[in-house]
């Protein structure tokens, strides 16, 4: 009986141990990891429609879709900033002036901002949620909007539309260079706004414009296809945007955020590395917005895979030598194996 009640109470501590970070993570190696994410919400596992997925942009679609458009109200730049346990975050602190919309692109209402949050690794174990031709760079910035004919995000989720909810997902990759041109300065803001938040449940209050963030020139080409929230439960509810572009930040800033915990001691876990693995696609179609050029190879050079490519504003059709890192070198080694492949074959 002693035996008996001393198992329950270890399994009891094992439950609250996991129920404080939600019953889930991130962790591969672990029993509440992604593998087990259906016995959260059996969707994860059983969904049809799950997110991130692989992008092959040669297999994706052109659609000629309006271009995206963000609503800022004057004085609506005050941001709640908070380590969840699974990511930080950034929530609007809503102003009299309203809140922050997107309009445009596949989506046939207004949607509402929710928040704005991360996944992300480091220079050596790329983190970003989607993958291109299996690539994945060091992290994706996710901004998550729902249709504004509901209350809440929850509201939003809990709905049977395939698209109550809208995220864009911006890849971005860690960088080193002296041109401070190269890094995008809203993301990097976003950055330094949370470089405080160490322990779940750090918070802190700053002004930030998403208008920064997602300017006209960084959501007007995107992929999109019909989805899932990343985390439990998993609802199919999300119109996925994927930005084509690749944006880049300082090094040292995503360094700095390395040793944010999952909990509220030194010995809890580490947060980096808060990516689900890519999903099956099922037979969905990926649509994009923008043309693909013929005579450019559209698939990125493995040497790309660590995310520490040069800075460009098309990094991924980029046959240019323009960037300052000797990574940037790799797409030309591409275009003389398709022309030694084509010297080849006429040789034949
Ligand atoms: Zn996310």
């Amino acid at each position: 009986m002693q035996l008996a009640i001393a198992t329950l109470l270890s399994t009891l501590l094992v439950y609250t141990s996991n129920a404080g970070s939600g019953g889930w993570d991130h962790d591969p190696t672990s029993m509440i990891g992604p593998k087990y994410w259906g016995n959260v919400s059996a969707i994860c596992r059983d969904g049809r429609k799950q997110s991130p997925i692989n992008i092959v942009p040669p297999s994706t679609i052109y659609q000629p879709y309006p271009a995206l458009n963000l609503t800022v109200p004057e004085g609506n730049a005050v941001f709640k900033f908070g380590n969840g346990g699974h990511d930080v975050s950034g929530h609007p602190v809503v102003s009299s002036g309203g809140n922050i919309l997107l309009r445009g692109g596949p989506l046939g209402a207004a949607y509402k901002l929710h928040n704005i949050h991360i996944h992300y690794g480091n220079k050596s174990m790329p983190a970003s949620e989607h993958s291109v031709e299996r690539a994945r760079t060091t992290g994706e910035l996710h901004a998550v909007f729902y249709n504004s004919s509901f209350t809440t995000l929850s509201d939003a989720a809990a709905d049977n539309s395939s698209s109550a909810i809208a995220v864009i997902g911006i890849r971005f990759a860690a960088g080193l260079w002296v041109n401070e041109s190269y890094y995008h300065a809203g993301l990097q803001s976003f950055f330094e706004n949370v470089a405080s938040l160490t322990y779940k449940g750090n918070e802190t209050t700053h002004s930030f414009n998403m208008s920064d963030l997602l300017r006209p020139e960084d959501i007007d080409r995107f992929y999109t296809y019909e989805g899932s929230l990343t985390t439990p439960n998993c609802q199919e509810t999300v119109q996925w945007l994927v930005m084509e572009k690749t944006q880049y930040v300082r090094s040292t800033l995503i360094d700095a955020i390395s040793h944010f915990r999952s909990g509220s001691t030194l010995t809890s876990k580490l947060i980096i590395g808060n990516a689900r693995p890519v999903q099956a696609l099922n037979g969905r179609t990926i649509y994009r917005n923008f043309q693909i050029p013929q005579s450019e190879p559209s698939i990125a050079p493995s040497t790309w895979r660590t995310g520490n490519a040069p800075a460009s504003t098309t990094p991924v059709v980029s046959t240019t030598t323009s960037g300052v890192s000797p990574i940037a070198a790799a797409p030309v080694v591409l275009t003389t194996t398709v022309l030694v492949f084509t010297f080849a074959t006429l040789k034949n």
